[in-house]
């Protein structure tokens, strides 16, 4: 037994409540190293009456390590627990204490997780792990009022956008078409920065109380958001908190009136007089001078930023914030941010746009989830780039399911694609890699969003090239491909166990891999050939129920449990097992 690569702590990812009842313990152990792990449990007042035994299972496997997982409901919501470990004829227990070669007695040695609070769970909006996200640059989705257009907007339909151009895209234009966005089936938008600022991407906010004259008004967004709403269709926008733009307010009366401005703590100022140009003297969002930092330590800052999160609740009832840089904004604020809009509503998503391991803003008191990048990379990297083989995928899926509690992957916002990245038709370069990256996607734990136009097959390389105008003609659009979306929207839509099931590779060689999540009404198992021959694939159903095919281009068949699946080259089958009971 390898001892040394066993791992656990009674904290995060490895000890946490998902839900009122239910905690879920986590072990670490060196790959294929044990056979059985088993939690020693019960209540530390009464160990006597309370004490039990329960298996862990395998719940993910990386290149190093397995990852052992139990679900169980303490008695009295208190937990007491030791493991039991088995590798070979080895047996060995493991507490707070360290290992013993005897099974420990005294449950004073024992980790420990002192009470189950409801209210210090993270519990995610239940509405997320049913989402399907459509992103919208406004700038470039639609022009509904050509008299709101900057001066000197150029023709829609030209499509390679210079970094500070305009082609007069606004809400009326989203509003227009409203009833496309609703006949891809999504059931949620998010909107990339709708307030007035001094760039086309508007992430230099200069008015946070104003949506931006280009886009419309607060009434104009007000009568948007209640047009999703009656669709079914939840809104969430960015909130650009960690800087603000050059010509915010305060800002303007800093460099108007330098350290005598009242403002001059509401930023990170470190020299005087205040420079601004390619050596600005105070911190930016990177060195970008026109992107002073917000200084949201200052309790002026924080009441002023609280407000205007609060106001576009209540002006326009959006449904979440996405939240621009967010690892760079002080943990307090964003504590204080979650009390203020949790008790606006209760179910308000927070997103965080946070690029790696984000588990110090996922403990239940500041995001419900973060921008999920590092599944992106992986994703894109196996499907698209053809930069790693299945396996790989397999290894770094998993320890990322494995780093987080469920809930945390279950309201992940999974993006393959957005106005930061080339988009993934260009990067695939083929439109069969491209669905099958965009079904990888949608079959992940949390919610996929689809960025506006790759359903109609635009392409565009790193920005400003993938911010192209929206493609509304008919001949321009792919319709092979919008299909596919819609189907792959309503295929996620219409399978609890794509939305809340567990997740498990069940095969993954080569360019070869099937995906199965497991709901108690049924199974749902995803079969890809990532080659460029023709590939019968084995896999076994361990006895559980039989699947059949539902959609997809390849062939199955079925003897005992195991199943055989033939996919043509980058083809892909998905199989579905209802519950005998359902
Ligand atoms: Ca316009």
């Amino acid at each position: 037994m390898h001892v040394e690569a066993i791992y656990h702590r009674s904290a995060d990812s490895y000890c946490y409540a998902y839900d009122d009842r239910t905690v879920h313990i986590r072990l670490r152990a060196k790959k294929d190293d044990l056979q059985t792990v088993k939690a020693i449990y019960g209540d530390k007042y009464d160990w006597e009456h309370t004490a039990k035994e329960t298996p862990l299972y395998k719940m993910a496997t990386d290149e190093l390590f397995d990852y052992w997982q139990a679900e169980f409901a303490p008695p009295h919501r208190r937990l007491r627990y030791a493991f039991e470990l088995v590798s070979g004829k080895r047996k060995l227990w493991y507490t707070e204490q360290g290992f013993s070669e005897s099974k420990p007695r005294d449950p004073l040695s024992f980790f420990d997780y002192p009470f189950l609070w409801p209210s210090e769970i993270l519990k995610p909006p239940e509405w997320v792990k049913g989402a399907v996200f459509y992103q919208i640059f406004p700038e470039r989705f639609a022009n509904g009022d050509p008299a709101n257009d900057p001066a000197g907007v150029r023709p829609w339909e030209q499509d390679d956008p210079g970094p500070h151009d305009y082609f007069g895209g606004d809400l009326q234009g989203v509003l227009d078409r409203i009833d496309y966005i609703q006949s891809l089936g999504v059931n949620a938008v998010y909107f990339t920065p709708l307030f007035e600022a001094n760039t086309n991407h508007k992430y230099d906010t200069a008015d946070y109380f104003k949506i931006d004259p280009h886009f419309g008004d607060t009434e104009l967004l007000r009568r948007l958001v209640q047009a999703f709403h009656d669709r079914g269709i939840r809104v969430i926008l960015d909130a650009v908190f960690n800087h603000s733009g050059i010509r915010f307010a305060p800002f303007r009366d800093v460099l108007e009136n330098g350290r005598e401005s009242a403002y001059w703590d509401w930023f990170h100022m470190k020299d005087y007089p205040v420079a601004t140009g390619s050596k600005p003297s105070y911190h930016c969002f990177a060195f970008e001078s026109h992107m002073p930092k917000l200084n949201t330590a200052n309790p002026e800052v924080r009441a002023y930023l609280l407000d205007v999160a609060r106001h576009w609740v209540n002006e326009c009832d959006i449904d979440g914030w996405r939240l621009d840089v967010a690892n760079e904004v002080d943990h307090e604020f964003w504590r204080q941010f979650r009390k203020a809009l949790k008790a606006l509503k209760p179910d308000f998503y927070i997103l965080g746009e946070i690029w790696h391991d984000a588990m110090p803003w996922l403990r239940g008191d500041q995001f419900d989830a973060v921008m999920n990048y590092p599944a992106t990379e992986a994703v894109l990297r196996f499907f698209a780039k053809d930069a790693i083989d299945a396996e790989t995928l397999s290894h770094q899926i998993n320890r990322l399911l494995a780093s987080y509690p469920r809930q945390v992957n279950e309201a992940a916002f999974n993006i393959i694609g957005s106005h930061d990245t080339p988009r993934l038709l260009t990067v695939a370069n083929d439109e069969r890699k491209a669905m099958q990256a965009a079904l990888f996607q949608f079959i992940l734990p949390g919610a996929p969003c689809l960025y506006y136009g790759d359903e109609v097959g635009m392409r565009g390389g790193a920005d400003p090239d993938c911010r192209k105008p929206m493609v509304w003609e008919k001949q321009r659009q792919n319709g092979e491909l919008l299909d596919f979306y819609r189907r792959l929207i309503s295929l996620r839509l219409a399978h609890p166990a794509l939305q809340e099931g567990s997740f498990e590779f069940v095969y993954a060689r080569d360019r070869q891999i099937v995906v199965r999540r497991k709901h108690a009404s049924e199974h749902v198992y995803v079969c890809f050939n990532h080659g460029g021959a023709q590939e019968r694939i084995l896999f076994s159903t361990d006895g559980q129920l039989s699947p059949v095919p539902i959609w997809g281009n390849g062939t199955f068949r079925m003897a005992d449990d195991t199943v055989t699946v033939t996919l043509p080259p980058f083809g892909w089958l998905v199989l579905a097992a209802p519950a005998q009971d359902d």
